[in-house]
């Protein structure tokens, strides 16, 4: 019998994988996240993606870059970090790219040894060699636009053609690849089916959401899950969070995301 080529995590599957502390926990062990993003001219990029790294359970989030005004003024609980992401301290996992625009840190990023997470503008000339070089795991996390330029082709090749689309990206980077869309796709170097996700939305079809989920995804790989199964319980995670983050249904924010994210856990996971 062959391997089906799709599946998707059910409730179970997600409540079995996320990170959920213990007596034993403290914040280091539950995973310290870095993040590289925003820029003069998208400062909320930066703000989002800590957003979502907060609410994605790692136990703390240092954040590199020109936006650490905003990032504290909005979540006291970052710790900021002058200068390069070399001189930010131990992580477990970084996140690059999101509203980053020409600022510096993907290179070095990925020449950490840990689990990098590249998406938005991080994405953009990034070199399948540098990626493929990495000791650690790398999560690329491009919409169809970015899939396109990676790959050389136009935004509808990827469109009619997502399933071919993202496992072209998995063999070109070697890397784990989540492929946002209506049907968020997620697949990685170790082959099995794809996974989709089933809770996705057109309500996240909204500026900032893909800087969230970067976060999101970031602090599940900072606890320790694999590339895939951070990816796809983010992506599933941040579809429930879409669905309800605005507390009724209807049209929600990126930063409403974001705040839906505890009561989505409480609803996967229980307690
Ligand atoms: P970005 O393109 O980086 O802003 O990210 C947008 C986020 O919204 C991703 O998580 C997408 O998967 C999601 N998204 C965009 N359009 C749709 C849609 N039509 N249905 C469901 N999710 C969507
Ligand atoms: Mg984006």
């Amino acid at each position: 019998p062959g391997v089906p080529e799709l599946e998707a995590l059910q409730h179970e599957d997600v409540a079995r994988l996320l990170p959920v502390p213990g007596a034993e926990s403290d914040k280091y062990r539950r995973g310290v996240l870095g993040v590289v993003a925003g820029s003069a001219r998208y400062p909320g990029a930066a703000v989002l993606t800590v957003a979502g790294a907060l609410r994605g359970g790692a136990g703390a989030v240092r954040y590199v870059g020109p936006a650490a005004e905003a990032v504290i003024a909005r979540h006291p609980e970052t710790l900021v970090h002058p200068g390069p992401p070399s001189a930010a301290g131990r992580v477990q996992a970084w996140v690059v790219g999101p509203g980053l625009g020409d600022e510096p840190g993907v290179e070095e990023v990925l020449a950490s040894e840990v689990p990098v997470l590249v998406d938005a503008d991080g994405l953009r000339g990034l070199d399948p060699a540098l990626v493929r070089a990495r000791p650690a795991p790398t999560l690329l996390t491009p919409h169809a636009g970015e899939a396109a330029a990676l790959l050389g082709v136009t935004r509808e090749e990827v469109e009619s053609g997502r399933l071919a689309a993202v496992r072209e990206l998995v063999g070109r980077f070697g890397a784990t690849v989540l492929l946002k869309g209506s049907t968020t796709l997620v697949y990685g170097p170790g082959g099995g089916p794809v996974r989709v996700n089933p809770t996705g939305t057109g309500w996240l079809a909204t500026a900032g959401s893909g800087d969230v989920l970067s976060g999101l995804a970031g602090s599940l790989l900072a606890a320790g899950l694999p590339a895939v199964d951070a990816a796809s319980c983010a992506a599933y995670l941040h579809g429930l969070a879409g669905r309800r983050g605005s507390g009724a249904a209807g049209p929600v924010t990126a930063g409403e995301v974001a705040g839906g994210l505890g009561a989505v856990w409480r609803d996967v996971c229980g307690g």
